[in-house]
């Protein structure tokens, strides 16, 4: 029964533990990184809630210990897709009908689970299978995810608490309805929390969904689900293939019943899959609703009134914190002379000291990239970098993949300020410094907002306050998450809420109001209690 109106209290964020050493939750974490390490995962794909094997395997590997077979998943291909596409449409009436607070419910035991009893399974399979030390996995695995869901049942609330005016005989309400069809949510390797995110945030709002993690990003994934499963999402809410990206994407986009794709990844993907929408429009019931978080060239931008201390950290930790795989990641810097050589010198002091290695070893700071691909991928942009005489490899440049995709934190300084480093997204430690003259200020600005296609995050660095409004106004356009004196990732759900604009995505910032409302159709219903009787007006009476 349904007669009662919940209060749904705005969230904290999840508090981040500390793992410092000796302290319960690091034993804790290392008992289950050992756990998971001394058993072979087998993942099979889940479709209306049954285990689906198919025995075409694919190793699962960390990242930085090639050696250790971890897991294995259970390919699909295009079959398995319709098979998702039918369990979601079959279960979309009654988890549509269903209770919005019911609904929400689940979503709230499934962050109680992952900061809790789930918190260590969580963050072990993100630091194995997506090689991220234990404060990055902790505030993505653990924090990120709880905060998504837990901040999206708030929002949610208030969206449906948004009802238009009525008056004296009339009442006016608004129905938030789910989109009519399903949501195909593809997800990126680098953010547990995003993985999840993208499925649940259409799932809360009663639609059903055809969830492709990335393939580089199953072993924790796996998890993701399973804590699904026990908070309760009922059969064929969310179904998860993993099918080919292309073959998942050609089967979904040609179905009548697609009604939104939420995603986050590289620009080009998303460019194919919003053409493939276009092309494929007349099979369509609706208008998709079409949104993609994607690439990032995000930038630091140095005032000589900057404290060189905030500055250099500011750098560093935005450059190579987990291997500079973030879409927010500082790739481009750029340095006014007069403070050059003080902040060189503080970040090579720093840069000297980074540890990189096995993240089971907490004191490293920087684990390995994710992939094979990524891995060549990187090491060309290093190797056109170097081979540049307008660049200066300042620091790193070294890569060995021997035991893992290992790539050392890499600074490029270049006299080209739209040299290719300057330009690109690399999607690796590699970042590209331009130092240029005090008095340039205005040019500077003018390049860091046009050279590259991207606008997601960038940083200023400055103490001077009306330098510091000028520099905000003068780059209104350049970043979807702008930060002063702080480095330029790190967004918390419910506070810098996230996502860009340009060639950096639709900018429905996740874990918002603003996303909810894209997977809801609103119905308006008017009821007249006092309706008209006679078709003739007043007005129309003789004089
Ligand atoms: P990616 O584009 O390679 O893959 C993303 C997803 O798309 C994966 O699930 C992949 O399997 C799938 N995919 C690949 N080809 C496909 C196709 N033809 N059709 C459908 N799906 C396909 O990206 P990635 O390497 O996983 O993640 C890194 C990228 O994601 C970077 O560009 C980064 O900037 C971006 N990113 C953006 C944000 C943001 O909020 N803006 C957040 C995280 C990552």
């Amino acid at each position: 029964m349904a007669n009662k109106i919940a209060t749904i209290a705005l969230p904290n964020n999840e508090p981040i533990l500390g793992y410092l050493p000796n302290s319960p939750e690091r034993a804790q974490l290392k008992q289950e990184l050992q756990r998971r390490k001394g058993t072979v995962l087998d993942i099979p794909m889940v479709i209306n809630g049954k285990e689906i094997r198919t025995n075409d395997l694919v190793d699962i590997f960390p990242p930085h210990e090639l050696a250790h077979k971890l897991a294995h998943y259970h390919k699909g291909n295009s079959e398995h897709v319709h098979q998702a596409i039918d369990a979601a449409l079959n279960a979309r009436q009654k988890w549509a009908n269903m209770h919005w607070e019911d609904r929400a419910s689940i979503f709230l035991k499934a962050a109680d689970l992952i900061s809790g009893p789930y918190r260590d399974s969580i963050n072990a399979a993100t630091m194995l299978g997506q090689s991220k030390n234990v404060y990055q996995a902790e505030i993505d695995a653990a924090c990120e995810l709880a905060d998504f869901l837990r901040f999206n049942v708030y929002f949610a609330s208030q969206i449906y608490s948004e009802q238009p005016i009525s008056t004296s005989g009339v009442r006016n309400t608004i129905e938030y309805r789910p989109l009519e069809g399903f949501v195909y949510s593809i997800t990126p390797f680098n953010f547990t929390a995003i993985s999840g995110n993208l499925s649940v945030s259409p799932a809360l709002m009663g639609n059903v969904v055809v969830w492709k993690p990335s393939n580089t990003q199953i072993y924790s994934a796996w998890t993701i689900m399973e804590i699904f499963q026990k908070a309760g999402v009922p059969d064929g809410v969310i179904n998860m293939v993993f099918a080919g990206g292309a073959e998942t994407t050609n089967v979904i986009l040609s179905h009548p019943e697609f009604a939104g794709v939420h995603f986050t990844g590289s620009t080009g993907v998303f460019n194919q899959i919003w053409e493939t929408i276009g092309r494929n429009l007349h099979l369509y019931k609706n208008y998709p609703r079409i949104v993609g978080e994607t690439g990032g060239k995000d930038f630091i931008l140095a005032h000589h009134s900057a404290d060189i201390d905030v500055l250099s950290t500011a750098i560093l930790r935005g450059a190579f914190e987990y291997q500079g795989q973030k879409c927010s990641a500082c790739s481009r810097a750029y340095i006014p002379k007069s403070i050059w050589d003080k902040t060189w010198e503080k970040m090579y002091a720093s840069l000297k000291t980074f540890k990189i290695g096995n993240v089971e070893n907490f004191t490293v700071i920087m684990g390995a990239v994710i992939s094979a691909d990524a891995y060549n991928k990187i090491v060309s942009y290093i190797e056109k970098a170097k081979s540049n005489p307008d660049n200066i490899l300042m620091f790193g440049g070294n890569y060995d993949k021997r035991k893992g995709y290992f790539i050392e934190p890499t600074v490029i300084l270049t006299k080209d300020a739209k040299s290719l480093t300057m330009r690109e997204e690399i999607f690796g430690p590699v970042l590209t410094i331009y130092v240029y003259e005090d008095e340039e200020i205005d040019d500077i600005l003018h390049l860091v907002d046009t050279t590259s296609e991207y606008a997601l995050t960038g940083a200023i660095i400055a103490q001077d306050t009306y330098v510091i409004e000028k520099w905000k106004q003068a780059l209104t356009n350049s970043a979807g998450n702008f930060y002063i004196n702080d480095k330029c990732t790190g967004a918390v759900v419910g506070q810098q809420p996230f996502g860009g604009a340009r060639k950096s995505g639709t900018n429905d910032k996740a874990g918002s109001k603003w996303n909810l409302l894209r997977w809801v159709s609103p119905r308006t219903v008017k009821e007249n209690y006092l309706p008209a009787k006679d078709y003739n007006y007043p007005y129309m009476s003789e004089e």
